[in-house]
């Protein structure tokens, strides 16, 4: 016969580890409420689709997790191999510029953490993101896989090239700073379509370009100021 007195702590226990857990979760919820409303609506993002994103994606999930408590900070933070985490206002306005809807397809180049990513899957109904680190790309694969995004693939390799088999794009969001606009991501980039991309140096301020395709004609245009990554080539 089992012990009461051994069955009574042990049922203490998991329950308060349960409650923890719900504590837990629920200040997330609240870090991300308040990240929302005081970092992204209160300067000027007022897209639904966006808003919404921003809102339901777990941004902590995509943090190394001895950063998580700092995940709804108004800043990127550093997440291995150099790279960063978006700061989410920035997320939030680059998806903002390439206006996307459900039934588009988008290409993004810098999956990094995933969380860019994750922010596009909830609102089109197909994306594609190609990662240069493979460490990175596996990682971000594996939690997007766990946390259920069957409309998202990610690819490992140079985003330069963009993904022909999957072209033409309603959008590309490009999350690392280029030199120059790559042409073969123009040439995917649907009629009507959108990217967003930072260009110039790395390490010094770069401009966020939009770049809208309407037949032959290109037009650019510069955002503001940004500071990204840098935009690497494979040897
Ligand atoms: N969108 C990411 C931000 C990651 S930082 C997020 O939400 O977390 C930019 C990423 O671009 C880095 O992970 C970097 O490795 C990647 N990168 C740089 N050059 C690249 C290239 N040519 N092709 C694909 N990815 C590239």
């Amino acid at each position: 016969m089992k012990k009461p007195y051994l069955i009574i702590p042990a049922a203490l226990l998991i329950l308060s580890a349960v409650s923890v857990f719900n504590v837990q979760a629920q200040d997330y919820r609240s870090q991300r409420e308040t990240m929302v409303r005081t970092q992204i609506r209160a300067r000027g993002i007022n897209h639904g689709p966006t808003i919404k994103a921003m809102r339901n994606v777990e941004r902590h999930l995509f943090v190394p997790a001895v950063r998580r408590n700092r995940a709804y900070e108004d800043n990127p933070l550093p997440i291995g191999h150099g790279q960063t985490i978006s700061q989410p206002f920035i997320v939030a306005y680059m998806t903002q510029l390439v206006n996307p809807g459900a039934g588009d397809k988008v290409l993004e180049i810098g999956t990094g953490s995933g969380y860019q990513a994750a922010i596009l899957a909830e609102i089109v109904d197909e994306v594609y993101t190609i990662e240069i680190i493979a460490e990175l790309g596996e990682s971000a694969q594996k939690l997007l896989k766990e946390l259920n995004y069957d409309n998202l693939e990610v690819k490992i390799g140079d985003g330069y090239y963009g993904w022909k088999e999957h072209a033409p794009f309603d959008a590309i969001v490009v999350t690392a700073a280029a030199e120059y606009i790559p042409p073969p991501l123009v040439e995917q980039l649907k009629d009507g379509g959108k990217m967003v991309i930072p260009v110039g140096s790395p390490f010094m301020v770069q401009n966020l370009m939009l770049v809208e395709k309407k037949g032959e004609r290109i037009t650019t245009r510069s955002i503001m100021p940004v500071t990204f990554v840098p935009f690497t080539r494979k040897e």
